[in-house]
């Protein structure tokens, strides 16, 4: 922690409408940047388009939206009164939960007077001039601030599909994302589900049993294993927050900051007996432990990765009952942990009820939504409800929804080719601006709080150098941004997952521009990156210029 005391003090014009700081966003990242500037005593301005803080946790609001987290592993670590008083009721919190922890985080410390909701912002202009950025919200309204920190997700752009029609549907439609605040009836229902993600799953497990009829749209499968929730019990209780300062301590040495480590075993180097034992007892463990636990070379080597996908067809084929609707679930163009495993709960099950009907649209296309339901190549279907769960222009789509001007142009155009950052956390041209949970960061592949704790705290300090020595203007340099932009590329190298379309690797059919494959994510695992961002530190800062 660097010395509050040696810091320049804040402008003490309180009607004054710059600020030290502005951040975009009120998600997890936003709301402990605001915690961390204001304790350096920061004039600081938080800018969120929702109604309230939680960000994920305040838009994601369908049924069945839930952790594949372990709760408590990650909610913040940096109060320790915030963990004793937090009791969280099962092992993967539901999002009301959460949005309740967040809320309750915000009102503890007092976090909404320096947020300002319903504000959306359009576009960022530096100006070199004043060293300051100007930013402007939906609506017109600008504000000026030293420095930018922008937080604003990796999920946060929702996107619909492009199919023809999408307006014209007289039911109820809903994104995933924009889901009501008010409650909604399923009862007696014909529901048509678009999409089978991590999100699409989520929903379909959770209302088919509550449905007149369920109709799943889906054009790639995943592979799905069981969650395995459960309440925690009182005793769990005592012992999680007994433990949390070991656990906290564990979280930073595993490449995704998960309670889950990979085995350093290979495939090949067991039996086949003792390979199979050790994945049926993955299968049966909670959270994410199959996908980021798993032997060293699931996810780099095909055989042993088509090995691993094999194991779960076999769990697919076994709990679906008809052989067709079992084979459209099993992914065929892809192996397994190559795209975000969804966690589930009965989601295989859901295919049994006889009211759950599968449509394959790489057999049937959908053609379009009509003003009564969807039609495809092959059929016509009336609904009284479509849930798109067709999730998100996914880690630079809340980016490209900013109209960002730099120091040379603007972001648009500096990241045409795909995202160019040091360290994840800062563009050459976009002066005295810092990003948390961005592209090319770690945070990504991470049970992103504990690497969003990291990003916040690094630029905390950083910004704490700054103010400590009166400098106005910090920038990244050109050839240091290349090198990171390098490094990221070779961390993915022999990456099973970087030969997959999915929007881990930047592709989006919905999204005009979005069918180029990138890099977009940090490989090397958190322990490697925050000694990354450390070592860039404790040389004072290399790779900018600061004046
Ligand atoms: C359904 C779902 C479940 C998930 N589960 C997990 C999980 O179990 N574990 C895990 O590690 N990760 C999970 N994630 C990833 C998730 O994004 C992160 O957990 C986390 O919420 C990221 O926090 P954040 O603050 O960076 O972004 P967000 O929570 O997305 O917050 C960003 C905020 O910025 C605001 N914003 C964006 N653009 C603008 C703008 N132009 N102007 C003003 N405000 C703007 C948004 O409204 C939003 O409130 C999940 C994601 C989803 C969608």
């Amino acid at each position: 922690m660097p010395d509050t005391q040696v810091l320049a003090a804040a402008p003490a014009d309180a009607t004054s409408t710059t600020y030290d700081a502005i951040i975009i966003g009120a998600g997890i990242a936003g709301m402990y940047q605001l915690y961390r500037l204001r304790q350096l005593g920061m004039k600081v301005r938080v800018f969120e388009t929702g109604t309230g803080v939680g960000g994920t946790w305040y838009w994601n609001r369908y049924p069945g939206a839930r952790f594949d987290s372990e709760s408590y592993t990650y909610g913040y670590s940096f109060d320790e009164a915030l963990l004793k008083d937090w009791n969280w009721s099962e092992h993967f919190a539901a999002q009301p939960e959460t949005l309740r922890y967040l809320n309750h985080v915000a009102d503890r410390f007092d976090l909404r007077r320096d947020i300002q909701f319903e504000s959306r912002v359009t576009a960022a202009r530096w100006d070199e001039a004043k060293r300051e950025w100007q930013i402007t919200l939906e609506g017109g309204a600008t504000h000026r601030s030293r420095m930018l920190v922008t937080c604003l997700g990796p999920l946060s752009a929702d996107t619909l599909p492009r199919i023809p029609g999408v307006a014209d549907f007289q039911g109820q439609s809903f994104h995933t994302y924009r889901w009501p605040h008010e409650p909604v009836q399923f009862a007696g229902k014909r529901v048509a589900v678009i999409g089978t993600g991590a999100t699409g799953v989520q929903v379909i497990q959770t209302i088919a049993p509550h449905v007149g009829s369920l109709t799943v749209f889906q054009r790639t499968p995943n592979w799905c294993t069981p969650l395995h929730n459960r309440p925690i019990t009182e005793d769990e209780q005592a012992r999680i927050k007994a433990n949390y300062p070991q656990m906290f301590e564990l979280l930073k040495t595993t490449p995704g900051c998960y309670i889950h480590d990979t085995d350093p075993r290979s495939v090949f180097d067991v039996s086949e007996q003792e390979r199979e034992a050790f994945w049926e007892k993955l299968y049966g463990e909670p959270g994410f432990g199959i996908w980021v636990g798993n032997f060293r070379d699931v996810l780099t080597d095909p055989k042993a990765n088509a090995l691993f996908s094999d194991f779960v067809a076999r769990k697919i084929r076994q709990r679906v009952k008809d052989p067709a609707t079992a084979e459209k679930l099993i992914p065929k163009c892809h192996g397994f942990g190559t795209r975000r495993v969804p966690q589930e709960t009965r989601y295989f099950e859901a295919y049994n009820l006889p009211h759950v009907t599968l449509v394959d649209t790489r057999e049937t296309p959908i053609e379009r939504i009509t003003p009564t339901g969807i039609r495809t190549s092959a059929a016509e279907f009336e609904f009284d409800m479509i849930i798109y769960a067709t999730g998100f222009d996914a880690i630079t789509g809340a980016f490209d929804r900013i109209e960002f001007h730099g120091a040379n142009g603007t972001l648009k155009d500096h990241w045409r080719d795909g995202p160019k950052t040091y360290l994840g956390l800062m563009s050459s041209g976009f002066p005295n601006m810092v990003t948390i949970a961005g592209p090319h960061n770690a945070s990504v592949r991470c049970n992103i709080p504990r690497c969003i704790e990291q990003n916040v705290e690094w630029v905390s300090d950083f910004l704490a150098h700054v103010q400590a020595r009166g400098i106005t203007r910090f920038e990244a340099t050109p050839a240091a941004e290349a090198e990171w932009s390098r490094h990221i590329e070779e961390l993915a190298a022999g990456m099973l997952y970087t030969q997959i379309d999915s929007w881990a690797t930047g592709i989006n059919r919905n999204v005009e521009g979005k069918d180029v494959r990138r890099i977009l994510q940090y490989q090397g695992g958190a322990p490697q990156y925050r000694a990354s961002c450390d070592a860039v530190a404790a040389e004072g800062y290399r790779g900018m210029v600061l004046s």
